[in-house]
């Protein structure tokens, strides 16, 4: 399924950004506790980079936001089912998916201008008519945002 492996994709983005962050931020590590935990246990066996620096952080991802193209070709409660499947026992596990349509795209010729398309099934600009020179956006799955929880060890 398109969406599965869209969704694992998604996941592990996810991973690599929270990653990316506790690298950047080296607050409070309480990261012991987490190979007694199977949901910590397996966050740290997909980011074993984070072991090294010191354990990972225990942040819980409370939300990810994707913004679906009009012409990704993914279909958002798949993608939804998807996510879930894909994200238990990782950081995203329990995350509400935030699904964002984006337009359609093109660039047109003659207006020497990017136009957004309102009827997917024409591609021609819908100022002058003209045929679309090419899509500048429609395609993508993009990770817009993520809302994050630090549990820190001042937490306990
Ligand atoms: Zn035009």
């Amino acid at each position: 399924m398109h969406e599965l492996s869209i969704a694992i994709e998604l996941v592990d983005l996810v991973t690599a950004a929270l990653d990316d962050a506790a690298s950047r931020t080296p607050a409070v590590r309480g990261g012991t506790a987490l190979t007694s935990d199977p949901r910590g246990a397996a966050a740290a066996a997909n980011a074993p980079a984070a072991r090294d620096r010191g354990g990972p952080k225990r942040s819980r991802v409370e939300a990810v936001h994707v913004r679906l193209g009009a012409l990704s070709g993914v279909a958002e409660e798949a993608l939804r089912f998807s996510f879930e499947v894909a994200g238990r026992g990782t950081a995203v596990d329990g995350a509400r998916l935030v699904v964002e349509h984006g337009p359609i795209v093109i660039a047109c010729g003659p207006c020497h201008a990017e136009r957004v398309l309102d009827d997917p099934c024409s591609f021609r600009c819908p100022v002058c008519g003209a045929a679309a020179g090419g899509l500048v956006r429609g395609r993508e799955v993009e990770l817009t945002a993520l809302e994050v929880e630090e549990h820190a060890a001042a937490h306990r």
